[in-house]
């Protein structure tokens, strides 16, 4: 028996179901071992600040973890940290991400990975996203990598050429299972392929032989190397996880090649896929394109604060659509879910100091009808529809507030605490202007400009505080 959340766990029809990627079902959630969940994430790859892309894939890492909670079940959940590079693309091409921001930013790899990896844990806190309860480095894993390789191989499914150790797609009938339509049309050549050592278009790295000026190498059984992307994920999760896990989470980016190639080396290594639930995140656009660098729009959560957002907020906005659609980020969005979760706030406090009674039978009809949702393949945006027909009761009640913060333990919202709104700051397009403005003489060495443009700013009413981070605002007394 599930050791069951006395209140929530529901039969039949109100069962978790979650969509699974693998056979594009919404399926009834069943563990593989009654009592405890095991999961797998794949974490960031920390050669830059985490985008609001990220967050939102990270956040529905956590959704799924307290729903499952909720549904009674424990959690055993792994989350890696991508902290040795791989190519700068999927398929094992092109400059080394870890590798490039090292030189770019004067750091080795090793500064680059922790100053990166702290900041995206400060971003999980401020955004009320638990932790896994393993949290691991691919470089403390190589050992564990290499072992996987040379099973791999063992088995028959590896070969040697002059640039490392590939994967045969070929000896794996099921390969492309996962992103079933797109590995065909791969197939057909739409890549072109350059290395003529390897022995099919669609074989990948496992084990790269390091050219001279990589940065990051190991000694192995193949002499100075470094693993491949996908490697990492399939050794951890074997390590931490066992052989076969429950429920595997990533972005919708990961299923053709990552993904696709993280089931291969399992099936490689132990002839088993490596979990039994595949869910995607879809991606989060910005005014209905990509993000990116260059466009200048891919925004951290500090870019949010910046403009006198709570990180909060921006969790709020990701509730507005189901995880497996598309959600489009732009700042009327922004401002509209920030005014949103202020209300929420306003309207925990009224019921709060209410005194009007309501039956228990309305409040557990809402209950009920919010779990539903959750169950229902985490439906947040309907659980959130049940958030506001409970606010808008007419009848003021602590009732109603209990019920809201009991909702709150999976939203994650903080309803219960004032909102400290950023001590109201308006920020404007011409602070903003100012604040890019000084950074870019600071980073110039241009000190006098730096402090003339403090000094403006003073009068304009705001502090500028420069902490780790970068500059912060207060208002100016
Ligand atoms: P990375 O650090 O690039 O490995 O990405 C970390 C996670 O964020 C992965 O699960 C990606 O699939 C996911 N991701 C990247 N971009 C977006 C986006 N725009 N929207 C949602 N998830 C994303
Ligand atoms: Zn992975």
């Amino acid at each position: 028996m599930l050791p069951a959340n006395k209140i929530y766990m529901k039969k039949g029809d109100k069962m978790l179901k979650i969509y699974n990627t693998l056979t594009r079902e919404k399926e009834e959630f069943k563990p593989l071992e009654e009592n405890e969940v095991r999961i797998y994430t794949c974490g960031p790859t920390v050669y830059y600040y985490a985008h609001i892309g990220n967050m939102r894939a990270y956040i529905f890492m956590d959704n799924l973890r307290k729903v499952l909670k909720l549904n009674g079940f424990t959690l055993k959940h792994v989350m890696n940290i991508t902290d040795v590079g791989h190519m700068t693309s999927d398929s094992d091409e092109g400059e080394d991400k870890m590798n490039k921001a090292a030189r770019e930013q004067k750091l080795s790899p090793w500064e680059i990975a922790e100053k990166y990896t702290k900041a995206f844990l400060v971003d999980l806190d401020k955004l009320n996203i638990e932790r896994p309860e393993i949290i691991c480095k691919a470089t403390d894993h190589i050992k564990d990598m290499e072992e996987f390789v040379k099973k791999i191989v063992e088995n028959g499914y590896g070969y040697e050429t002059s640039k490392g150790i590939y994967f045969d797609t070929s000896k794996l009938p099921s390969y492309g299972e996962l992103s079933k339509a797109n590995v065909k049309e791969n197939k057909a050549g739409a890549r072109v392929e350059v290395d003529n050592e390897k022995r099919n278009p669609l074989d990948f790295a496992l084990w790269i032989k390091a050219p001279k000026e990589h940065i990051m190498k190991w000694d192995s059984k193949w002499g100075l190397c470094y693993p491949g992307w996908h490697i990492e994920c399939s050794a951890m999760s074997n390590k931490y996880l066992g052989h076969q896990f429950d429920i595997h989470t990533g972005g919708i980016d990961a299923i053709p090649i990552h993904h696709e190639n993280e089931i291969a080396q399992s099936k490689g290594a132990y002839g088993k896929g490596p979990a039994k639930y595949w869910m995607h995140v879809e991606f989060l656009q910005v005014d209905g394109g990509k993000m990116s660098k260059s466009l200048g729009n891919n925004y951290t959560i500090s870019d949010l604060e910046k403009r006198g957002y709570s990180p909060l907020a921006f969790r709020y906005l990701t509730y507005t659509s189901h995880y497996r659609n598309k959600l489009n980020f732009t700042w009327e969005a922004m401002e509209a879910s920030q005014k949103a979760l202020d209300r929420l706030k306003d309207a925990y406090q009224t019921h709060l100091k209410g005194n009007d009674d309501i039956p228990d039978d309305n409040i557990n009809e809402y209950r009920d009808k919010f779990v539903e949702a959750l169950n229902d393949d985490l439906n947040f945006s309907s659980a959130l529809a049940v958030v506001w027909d409970v606010i808008k009761l007419p009848t003021k009640s602590k009732k109603v507030a209990k019920l809201l913060l009991e909702f709150d333990k999976i939203l994650s919202l903080d309803i219960d605490k004032k909102e400290d709104k950023k001590d109201n700051l308006d920020i404007t397009e011409e602070v903003l202007n100012l604040l890019e403005k000084r950074k870019e003489a600071r980073k110039n060495k241009d000190f006098v400009r730096s402090d003339e443009i403090r000094d403006k700013l003073k009068k304009m009413g705001y502090i500028v505080i420069d902490s780790k981070e970068g500059q912060k605002l207060e208002k100016a007394n």
